[in-house]
């Protein structure tokens, strides 16, 4: 038996003693050549996904990529027109109730009742389910308490998130899909959605979450899937993407610097600019970076606010689709 193997059921023991949800239960979630077009359109045009239990798993990708449809084929809310679905051994496709049994989905917050407080809002899912979490356990967890009489509309918007995710949580399920939970939050509140999921994950379940911002993709997944046009791109871990698409690093000079494509220096890619900001990608950035110093001082050119980074999954995307995703 590897050290892996070992330490993960080390993981899951520990996870069932302190009343996690039953590992045993969760399966391994598979999409085969999964498709869907809305008249001509190919919103999801042969998807391939494995989905490990445990993970938390990042759909990521810009508006109309096939984030939502691929996620509501898997839910079991619209009906592909072509490809498999399987959790463990059984067929979604056939078996919606299996999904709407041991799956748990975050609505979109304006699909609320505005005129329901919250207690009654959790109460009125739960009554959907045989098997669920206490209504007061959901409004502790989720710190909802000051709100539980408060109509739903007169929630802020991170209260609101915090409601969807708890809604989600109502049947007790293996697996909780969200769909942008972050979107429209300040810092702060997307910060507390990040905790809430991964105390999700420590209790043992499987998150599958969209996202089209870069850094809680990076901060939060163990494993992606960039989508554009209906198709994934590739997949991975995000550090692992990173490695395979845009290995290497970022010189960044905040001034106009005069340096032109021809400059020869070690490691150097490409130099790139962006509004007066001068970009040197570069593969060896230690050798790079004291050239261009040595550079700097022989032409006497000031290196003004040199800075630099490594490559982010912003530069992976770029270099998957040819654009930038805030495009
Ligand atoms: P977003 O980030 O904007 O939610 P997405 O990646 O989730 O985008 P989808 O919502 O799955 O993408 O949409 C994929 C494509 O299918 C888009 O071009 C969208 O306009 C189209 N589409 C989605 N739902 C329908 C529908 N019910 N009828 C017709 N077209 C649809």
């Amino acid at each position: 038996m590897t050290q892996d193997i070992r330490a993960r059921l080390c993981w899951e023991e520990t996870l069932r003693t302190i009343g996690g949800i039953d590992l045993a239960r969760s399966e391994f979630l598979r999409l085969q050549e999964v498709r869907k077009a809305y008249g001509d359109l190919r919103a999801v045009d042969g998807v391939d996904l494995g989905i490990e239990p445990g993970q938390i798993f990042g759909l990521l990708g810009p508006n109309g990529a096939g984030k939502t449809t691929t996620l509501e084929m898997i839910e079991g809310l619209r009906r592909p027109d072509a490809g498999r679905i399987t959790y463990g051994e059984h067929d979604l496709v056939r078996e919606p109730r299996v999904a709407r049994e041991r799956f748990g989905v975050q609505l979109q917050t304006s699909a609320f009742f505005e005129l329901l407080r919250v207690d009654e809002t959790i109460d009125l899912f739960g009554s959907f389910y045989k098997h669920t979490i206490p209504t007061d356990r959901l409004i502790e967890r989720f710190e909802l308490g000051e709100k539980r009489k408060a109509y739903v509309q007169n929630l802020s918007g991170g209260q609101r998130q915090r409601l969807a995710v708890a809604l989600a949580l109502v049947n007790d399920p293996e697996v909780v899909f969200l769909d942008e939970p972050t979107a429209g939050l300040d810092p702060q509140a997307r910060r507390n959605v990040w905790d809430s999921v991964r105390e999700l994950q420590r209790e043992g379940r499987t998150v599958v979450l969209t996202t089209h911002y870069m850094d809680e993709a990076e901060a939060l997944c163990d494993h992606l899937a960039v989508m554009d046009h209906g198709r994934v791109l590739d997949e991975g871990q995000p550090q692992e993407l990173i490695r395979r698409h845009r290995p290497g690093a970022f010189i960044e000079l905040a001034a106009e610097v005069p340096i032109d494509d021809e400059l020869r220096l070690p490691g150097l890619e490409r130099v790139s600019r962006d509004g007066a900001k001068t970009i040197l990608m570069t593969q060896r950035l230690d050798e790079t970076l004291s050239a261009l110093a040595e550079w700097g001082r022989s032409r006497e050119v000031p290196l003004t606010g040199l800075a630099t980074r490594s490559a982010t999954l912003e530069d992976v995307f770029l270099q998957l689709t040819g654009r930038s995703l805030r495009d």
